[in-house]
């Protein structure tokens, strides 16, 4: 017999009679706990796997690796990892998702390629041992819904973009992901690291963290010495790590949130929490979200 235990942002979550037994017809498996912080690297840097790795390693954190051959990934192995060294990220732990073929903006115009732009990574994850993946990151900060039932079709429950359009691309900022309200499918970067980042810029990020927020970190090479305006230095990244570590953040990759998170409910306007956020921000009434 199910009954009725608790309201989670304002969603009915059904349990069994036993309490620690979720059902997941409800948007929350189970309570999302304070300080869950999901870490994600876009672009495939060769110092996601000279730097990052051994950094997060030694820290015990998980992360996501958004995998594209786009730019000359190709032919420019001082910049890019080898699809050798992505498999080492996986067999290390580490989750592999999918960030286009040719780092391809999708949009309502380009939308017809990305069913190619997918299996273009999947072939290669396929062909050195690595699972298909199960999340994606949108490139160049473009989305649009009328990708998501490709995505769907491609075992795809998570997709994540920016801390666009509540944010201009250019401050960095986000919102925490609030599960009921964003669609899995536009999961929002907390923060999207700069150049110009230091510690109270990550601590703001992460903070958003709690009253079932998870805030997603966006990062791109530690350093990134292609892509200079999204480059963070190693000496800053360690002191983020340190901080989260040190503060008891939980620490994972976007995968693992189909333990809190139920990817099937998708809401009914995908939008709808976009455009509240755009409209609080500007009447200058977010709290601590909107200073
Ligand atoms: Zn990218």
């Amino acid at each position: 017999m199910k009954r009725l235990i608790c309201f989670l942002m304002g969603v009915a979550v059904c349990v069994s009679g036993v309490a620690d037994e979720p059902v997941t017809s409800g948007v929350v498996k189970k309570a999302i706990p304070d300080k869950l912080v999901v870490l994600t690297f876009d672009d495939s840097a060769k110092s996601h796997f000279t730097v990052a790795m051994p950094l997060l390693k030694e820290y015990g954190f998980g992360a996501t690796f958004f995998i594209t051959e786009g730019f000359d990934f190709k032919e420019n192995k001082r910049d890019y990892m080898t699809w050798d060294e992505i498999r080492q990220l996986h067999e290390a732990g580490f989750e592999i998702g999918n960030h286009t073929r040719d780092h391809l903006g999708i949009t309502d115009q380009t939308v017809g390629q990305l069913a190619e732009q997918l299996e273009g990574i999947e072939a290669q994850c396929r062909a050195h041992g690595i699972p298909k993946p199960v999340t994606f990151a949108w490139p160049g900060n473009a989305w649009t819904p009328a990708a998501f039932e490709v995505m769907k079709q491609h075992g795809i429950v998570f997709a994540r973009r920016g801390g666009a359009p509540e944010y201009p691309y250019e401050e960095g900022r986000g919102f925490a992901l609030e599960p009921g309200s964003d669609h899995p499918l536009l999961v929002p970067s907390a923060g999207d690291a700069r150049p110009k980042w230091a510690l109270a810029d990550l601590i703001r990020a992460a903070e958003q963290a709690r009253d079932s927020r998870i805030a997603i970190l966006q990062f791109h090479g530690v350093p990134d010495t292609a892509h200079d305006w999204v480059s963070s230095s190693q000496q800053n990244f360690e002191a983020y790590l340190k901080y989260l570590k040190l503060e008891g953040y939980r620490v994972i990759a976007l995968r693992d949130l189909r333990e809190w998170v139920n990817t099937e409910h998708w809401p009914q306007d995908p939008t709808a929490v976009i455009e509240t956020r755009k409209a609080k921000l500007a009447a200058g009434k977010a709290g601590g979200q909107g200073k």
